[in-house]
């Protein structure tokens, strides 16, 4: 007994030992880069390292190849444990009998430990291992994972291998999506591939596939009708060109996830829609040789991107920049940061929707902005600002709001590349002197959308609405915890943005701003950057951020690149595709209405004639009252005004009047024909100097001005401009306490000054005077 014990034991050990130390079969060989669509469908793929179409595994084989497969290699494979001893004496019988190899008699699973082992001479050492092998897959693995391996790894002629690359490669379509007639061909291929490659061999491989639907047919795994149907399927072609239907995209994963299979949030619908969008746009683009368009679609509730595309594919733009992905592309910002200063001061209290901001000719040390039209208004509201993109009141928002706190809302916001010092950047970050990506833009713009959304639907807020556009399917949509917990901006900072920008405004150029005077439910805005070099245009409704960008990729500007014309016409296209009936709801449990001046927009102060209720952000309350309405003392017939020491109180009529600064008031009222300038002080009345006659609007007190020497090493000249109440009052102009001119209707003179430090002074015929010291520095050569 004792030594039968001792026989079964060693024979057991004979068979397991070399089973346990025998390889299990691994494969090694460089992957594909596949990039999948949210249904699966195929997006783009890279070829391997090693020059094969060898896509990564896929979680399953397809049931008709599973059948096709089975019934033509491997009958009873449910059923051996890796080596079917009836095939393998039926092959040895075979060869004999032949005189030579006809039938290797092996399983799927020695087939699959033969493929990890790459393309060895069929020896019977090397017979032998792969048997063993196969007996330790199938210890280790299941059946089904199993046939995956196989499936993913058979090779199917030329440098395609596994079934899912050759589903593509010669039917042009997903491998689940297979026929029975397809099914059997590719269960056919693998075993002799050079014999019957699609294309070649037609004959052979048509017998061979005909051969084994009708087997299939015989174990009625379909019906008759179908069997003849599938007889006279054609056969697998040539090798087709794999889809591009993201080709950066496709690109942004082999650079970052190589070799392997990326399941994306990209609507294929969508993508294929907007793709036909863009190339069509720039056709006309390619006119006023504009080469590069980028588009990206964000789901704003789930951060989703649904279309990617991140150049134009028009007429092969490939010499002109086509191959560089703009949407990751860093770009100088034009205008399109004004929308965050714009709620940032309304949640800090620093302005109303339609407070009054001052847009007369500035200038800042070092920076002179101008607005796009190079015109001033004088004084326009913070919304018009916004909604016009008029650049005098961006800066002196700006201004207002200080720039350190702007860059640190932005950070907060979700924007990462704005990366140096307040200083670096100064007044001209809400120009577009900093650099961001459509990518970060759409992805700031769909988190801003989020979190008025949720507060509506919630009434709270959750930091974790703060994040970049998701391009992975069931990525954990969390990306980054900053760790902080306070909200850079409300649901009421945002929407009051919102409104303004839905607004159809005349934005930034006259030229096609018409084109766009649809009821289209969207809060948009649009960016042109310094030299005409970068077109932005971004736009958002409760479903979807829509974010567009034309220009070169190598950046050279163009006349007439402008976010209005190259880019809005995309963003408009899309959205009629998308659609967008709803509007954001106004969270009005966080806002509270305020009564304001109708004439300034400031809160209404005690002297305002005329007030309104508006909504505004409970912080708004704090905001400073009308600086502009002072009551003054007029004659009976309001034409002049008088003090009680020239008038008796009861010929003195008390009056609220707008007064805006005498520099505000030179260009308001040539926009404002309404505008009534203060009545001047009656003659021989003291005026009380509390409401000043004139102002400087160049320069202003205390400046720098640089001038350079022109092209004849001249100094260039200074125009000293002053703004006076009653422009028919003659003003004396006086440089360092020398008398240089007089002027009358149009203050304006011509200054040839040296470098250094002067005092201007100009005194009206009234003997008003105000001065202004200023320092002028010349360029050396
Ligand atoms: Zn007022």
């Amino acid at each position: 007994m004792k030594r039968k014990i001792k026989i079964l034991l060693i024979t057991t050990g004979v068979i397991i030992t070399p089973v346990l130390l025998s390889p299990l079969p691994r494969f090694k060989a460089p992957l594909s880069t596949v990039v999948e669509a949210n249904d699966g469908s195929l997006l783009g793929a890279r070829i391997a390292d090693d020059g094969q179409w060898r896509f990564p595994p896929s979680d399953s084989v397809p049931e008709k190849f599973e059948k096709a497969l089975l019934a033509f290699e491997d009958n009873y494979f449910y059923f051996h444990p890796g080596i079917n001893p009836v095939s393998l004496i039926r092959a040895m019988i075979s060869n004999i009998k032949a005189g030579k190899v006809v039938s290797g008699g092996s399983t799927l699973t020695m087939q699959s430990a033969r493929l990890s082992r790459g393309n060895r001479a069929r020896t019977y050492p090397e017979k032998i291992i792969e048997m063993f092998s196969a007996l330790k897959l199938e210890l280790f693995r299941s059946k089904k994972e199993i046939l995956e391996m196989y499936a993913s790894n058979a090779p199917f002629g030329g440098n395609t291998v596994g079934l899912e690359a050759a589903s593509w490669r010669y039917s042009g379509i997903p491998a689940y999506n297979l026929s029975w007639a397809e099914a059997a061909a590719f269960a056919v291929l693998p075993n002799a591939p050079s014999l019957v490659f699609p294309g070649k061999n037609q004959e052979v491989l048509k017998r061979r596939r005909d051969e084994l639907l009708r087997k299939m047919f015989a174990r009625h795994y379909f019906d008759s009708v179908t069997l003849t149907l599938a007889l006279d399927e054609p056969l697998p072609g040539e090798p087709k060109t794999l889809p591009s239907k993201a080709s950066h995209l496709t690109d942004l994963f082999f650079k970052k996830n190589k070799g392997s299979r990326i399941i994306t949030t990209i609507d294929p619908v969508v993508q294929e829609k907007v793709t036909e969008i863009v190339n069509a746009h720039q056709k006309i683009l390619a006119n006023n040789q504009i080469h590069n368009l980028a588009c990206i679609i964000e789901k704003v509730e789930t951060g989703e991107v649904i279309a990617y595309v991140g150049n134009s594919s028009f007429n092969d733009t490939a010499g002109n920049g086509g191959d560089v992905d703009i949407i990751q592309s860093l770009r100088s910002t034009g205008s399109i940061l004004k929308p965050v200063l714009y709620a940032g001061m309304q949640l800090s209290g620093d302005i109303l929707p339609n407070t009054l901001i001052p847009d007369i000719p500035t200038r800042f040390p070092g920076f002179s902005p101008k607005n796009f039209d190079q015109t001033w208004s004088g004084a326009v509201t913070a919304s018009n600002a916004l909604s016009q993109s008029l650049n005098i009141p961006s800066v002196r928002m700006l201004q207002k709001y200080n720039p350190e706190k702007f860059l640190t809302l932005l950070k907060a916001a979700g924007f990462t590349t704005f990366n140096k010092t307040a200083g670096y950047y100064g007044l001209s970050l809400i120009l577009g002197g900093g650099e961001t990506s459509l990518w970060e833009l759409c992805g700031v713009y769909a988190s801003l959308s989020r979190i008025l959304n949720r507060f509506n639907k919630e009434q709270k807020y959750s930091m974790s609405d703060f994040h970049p556009p998701v391009l992975i399917r069931n990525e954990n949509k969390v990306l980054s915890d900053t760790g902080k917990t306070e909200m850079p901006l409300s649901a009421a900072s945002v929407w009051l943005t919102y409104e303004a920008l839905q607004r159809v405004n005349r934005p930034e150029s006259e030229t096609g701003w018409q084109y766009f005077s649809s009821s289209q439910n969207c809060a948009w805005k649009t960016g042109t950057s310094f030299g005409f070099r970068d077109a932005w245009a971004v736009g958002t409704t409760p479903e979807y951020v829509i974010a567009v960008w034309a220009g070169n990729a190598d950046g050279e500007g163009r006349p007439g690149l402008t976010g209005v014309t190259a880019a809005a016409p995309v963003l408009f296209n899309v959205l009629n595709f998308l659609g967008s009936e709803k509007w954001f709801v106004r969270p009005s449990e966080e806002m509270t209405t305020i009564k304001i001046c109708t004439s300034s927009g400031y809160r209404a102060g005690p002297d305002c004639p005329e007030t309104e209720e508006i909504w505004a952000c409970v912080s708004g309350l704090k905001s400073e009252a009308c600086p502009y309405h002072h009551v003054i003392h007029l004659n009976k017939a309001k034409t002049m005004r008088v003090t009680s020491a020239c008038a008796a109180p009861s010929d003195i009529i008390n009056e609220p009047w707008f007064v805006l600064p005498p520099a505000m008031e030179y260009f308001y009222k040539q926009k404002h024909p309404e505008y009534k300038t203060v009545p001047p002080p009656a003659p021989g009345c003291t005026d009380d100097k509390s409401i000043p006659v004139m102002e400087y609007i160049y320069p202003s007190p205390g400046v720098k001005i640089f001038i350079p020497r022109d092209q004849t090493g001249t100094l260039t000249r200074v125009i000293p401009e002053i703004a006076h109440r009653v422009p028919s009052k003659k003003i004396f102009w006086h440089l360092d306490n020398n008398f240089i001119t007089t002027t009358r209707f149009i203050h304006q003179i011509d200054l040839l000054a040296t470098p250094g430090t002067h005092l201007l002074t100009a005194v009206d015929e009234d003997g008003n005077s105000i001065r202004c010291s200023f320092s002028i520095i010349s360029s050396i050569n």
